[in-house]
């Protein structure tokens, strides 16, 4: 038989890539795709697909009846930069959508739950170097109040109604497949689209400004682990600090000039300056890597590699 599994939010820069990894693993008819909206050529034709709202119980509800579907990975978000543009409306999506799926499990409709944090749960009185999983939060931007109240939620659905529930707090994500959707670390994918198609870059963040990023394939073998692990290593029901490496800006144009001299780069920071000094320069993420057996693979110049040899 084998599993069936929801991905709700699927079209995005991080559901393209694991629904497909996800097809890969449990094959194509077991793994159902959902989004409001249609996504990329191999992600519509490689499975099923339903347009679905993950603000409507009643609709989340019928689809999980009808594919028998065991687990859910909630990605649908207002992300950073475009929730401080609507506060409401990212308040009400990224609340909205967790409880219905966190409520959905508690009712026992689906076995095991994957939802996303973000190193946005961090703020700006948050020690800054090699920030660790247990310490001062207090997030300043409507994205991370949403994602620290979200794992106070999946921790207590844990705790109360025993919901299998798991999270990561994902870095910056690097990928080529899909554009990211509005994040503060948009400008480390944007920034190797433009050198290759320009030559050059003009970046909203300050040019020493380290951030905390990780490339995509990282991010899935992650997701992948924790959903696989046995439930007693889980040991974290809020959410894990995840790691793999921190670079500021002019980092990575150095990165890009090693393989394309010419390439030049200005800087013009933006209100996103403001959310990303409020958010830490780098994680430490021992604690998923003793529970769960993580280890990142994908240094800045693997992915500089990797970035303009498949954009290419
Ligand atoms: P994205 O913006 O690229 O994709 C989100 C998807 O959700 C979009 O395809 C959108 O159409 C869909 N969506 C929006 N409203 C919906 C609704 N009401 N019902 C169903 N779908 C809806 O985001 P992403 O980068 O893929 O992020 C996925 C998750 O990971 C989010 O929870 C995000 O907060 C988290 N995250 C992302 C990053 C990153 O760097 N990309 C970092 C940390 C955390």
């Amino acid at each position: 038989m084998g599993k069936y599994i929801l991905i709700i939010g699927a079209c995005g820069q991080i559901g393209t890539e694991l629904t497909l990894a996800l097809r890969a693993k449990y094959g194509n008819d077991h793994v159902i795709a959902s989004d409001i909206r249609e996504g990329s050529d191999n992600l519509m034709e490689s499975g099923p697909f339903e347009i679905l709202d993950a603000t409507d119980y009643d609709a989340l509800e019928e689809v999980i009846a009808y594919y028998e579907i065991n687990d859910v990975y909630l990605m649908a978000a207002m992300l950073s930069a475009t929730a401080e543009k609507f506060p409401m409306r990212a308040w009400n999506l990224n609340m909205n959508s967790l409880f219905n799926v966190l409520n959905l499990a508690k009712e026992k409709k689906v076995d095991k739950v994957f939802w996303p944090s973000s190193i946005a749960v961090f703020g700006p009185n948050t020690p800054k170097q090699n920030t660790k999983q247990n310490t001062i939060m207090e997030p300043s931007t409507v994205y991370g109040i949403s994602k620290q109240s979200g794992e106070r939620w999946c921790e207590y659905y844990f705790k109360k109604f025993d919901v299998d529930v798991r999270s990561i707090r994902y870095p910056g994500l690097i990928s080529w497949k899909t554009m990211p959707g509005g994040g503060t670390t948009d400008y480390a994918v944007d920034i190797y689209h433009k050198a290759l198609e320009e030559g050059s870059y003009s970046c909203f963040l300050k040019a020493d400004t380290a951030l905390p990023m990780m490339y995509m394939d990282d991010a899935i073998r992650a997701t992948l682990q924790i959903m696989d692990a046995d439930s007693e290593n889980i040991k974290v029901r809020s959410s894990y600090n995840l790691a793999a490496m921190s670079f500021t800006p002019s980092a990575m144009a150095e990165s890009i000039q090693n393989h394309i001299p010419d390439f030049e780069i200005a800087y013009e920071p933006d209100f996103r300056q403001a959310i990303a000094d409020s958010w830490p320069n780098s994680i430490d993420d021992s604690q998923a890597k003793k529970d769960w057996g993580w280890q990142a693979e994908f240094d800045l110049e693997a992915t500089t590699k990797e970035m303009l040899g498949n954009l290419k």
